[in-house]
């Protein structure tokens, strides 16, 4: 991955420097409006990260400890993290193959009356199949957070991910389409929970610090809860607001690049790709391909080829019950997970991905994975006499 910046967003940092104001100010809000609107919410609440946004979303729907915050294990680490930050066991639940994506019934298999939440990830960009989990989670009067970090820009049922959603969560990290460098937003139509949140991130004030400045009065503030720094700065916001701008190019570039990758790769034996569930689009975030289990070549012969020759691949999603900070958290089997994550390799895809580029990272894939793939084919290629 590498970020799409150019000089329009150096001068808007440079115009939010020259303005005096750094700190979370006017641009963050014309940034929250930007993207609420973007995405169909009725608030944004900018943050300094969607693992903040993970943290402070479960704190604003009451998740504190002894409660079960369900989880995939096949997320970022942060996933699984912010239940801990709020207290809170993350009780993992396994994913569907195709999308990589949790779903009614991998949900429904690990719910408890100790569930307080459920985090729905659209992983890689590709929307999760929504209306199932809504339907459950309703039911048992679950809200349900979605981990929008990689889905700026893709879709469900026609709607922007993060429309409907009791509240999203999204990342402007470098590894994602839009980025501020660092910087997340929490989006809900629910006005009180979007007020509460904007108290959270700024250390539980009832009055921001920029509300205070614009006052012609002497104001107190008051210190309401314990809450956190998470506020975004208004140099973030300034590059965020330009980076929103260019969200359909980059979604439709990353697309078309998609579809050359499946078409370039479709003959290449072993391989599965992914594509659009029938529900909705993915952004591209990620483009991965998982070799199949009648392949024998090793996922870190893959990686290799690829790292000698100069291409940057990396292994697919992460499984954080697999990791020394999970060691010994208890978990229901999770095969498809551990399949996944063994079995996947994320090639490059970045705005400037040129086709050269691609067919070079075809070409490896092809010279290391044929052979194998070729004498595993049951039945002799050529006559035998
Ligand atoms: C990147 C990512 C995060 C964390 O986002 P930050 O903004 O880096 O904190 C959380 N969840 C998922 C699925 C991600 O891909």
């Amino acid at each position: 991955m590498k970020p799409w910046l150019g000089p329009e967003e150096q001068a808007a940092a440079a115009a939010a420097i020259a303005s005096g104001w750094v700190a979370q100010g006017p641009r963050v809000a014309a940034f929250e409006a930007a993207v609420a609107g973007r995405v169909g919410a009725a608030h944004g609440v900018a943050v300094s990260s969607c693992t903040a946004a993970l943290h402070l979303a479960l704190v604003g729907l009451g998740v504190g400890p002894g409660d079960e915050v369900v989880v995939p294990s096949l997320s970022f680490i942060a996933t699984a993290n912010a239940p801990r930050y709020a207290g809170a066991t993350p009780v993992f639940a396994d994913v569907d193959a195709a999308t990589q994506n949790v779903t009614a019934r991998t949900v429904a298999a690990v719910l408890t009356p100790r569930t307080q939440a459920v985090v729905v990830v659209h992983q890689g960009g590709i929307p999760a199949d929504l209306d199932g989990l809504r339907t459950l989670c309703a039911a048992r009067g679950v809200p349900i957070v979605e981990d929008a970090a990689c889905a700026l820009g893709s879709t469900h049922r026609g709607r922007p991910i993060g429309a409907g959603a009791r509240v999203a969560a999204f990342s402007f990290h470098p590894r994602k389409l839009v980025t501020t460098g660092e910087g997340g937003m929490v989006t809900t139509d629910d006005p009180a929970l979007a007020a509460r949140l904007r108290r959270l991130r700024e250390h539980g004030m009832d009055v921001s610090a920029a509300d205070r400045h614009a006052a012609r009065q002497p104001v107190i503030e008051a210190y309401l809860e314990t809450g956190f720094n998470y506020r975004m700065t208004d140099v973030q916001a300034a590059i965020g607001l330009v980076q929103l701008g260019r969200l359909d190019a980059m979604v439709a570039r990353r697309r078309a690049l998609a579809d050359r990758y499946r078409a370039l790769l479709a003959d290449v034996p072993g391989l599965t790709m992914h594509a659009d569930p029938p529900w909705g689009t993915s952004n591209h975030q990620s483009f991965w391909v998982l070799l199949r289990d009648d392949v024998a070549t090793d996922r870190g012969a893959v990686l290799a080829a690829l790292a000698a020759a100069g291409i940057g691949a990396r292994r697919g999603f992460m499984a954080a019950h697999l990791e020394p900070a999970y060691a010994g958290h208890p978990h229901a089997p999770l095969p498809v997970t551990e399949r996944l994550t063994a079995r996947s390799v994320i090639l490059p895809l970045y705005h400037d991905l040129t086709e050269a580029d691609q067919d070079r990272v075809v070409g490896v894939l092809r010279d290391v994975l044929h052979p194998v793939a070729a004498a595993a084919t049951p039945g002799p290629r050529v006559a035998v006499p």
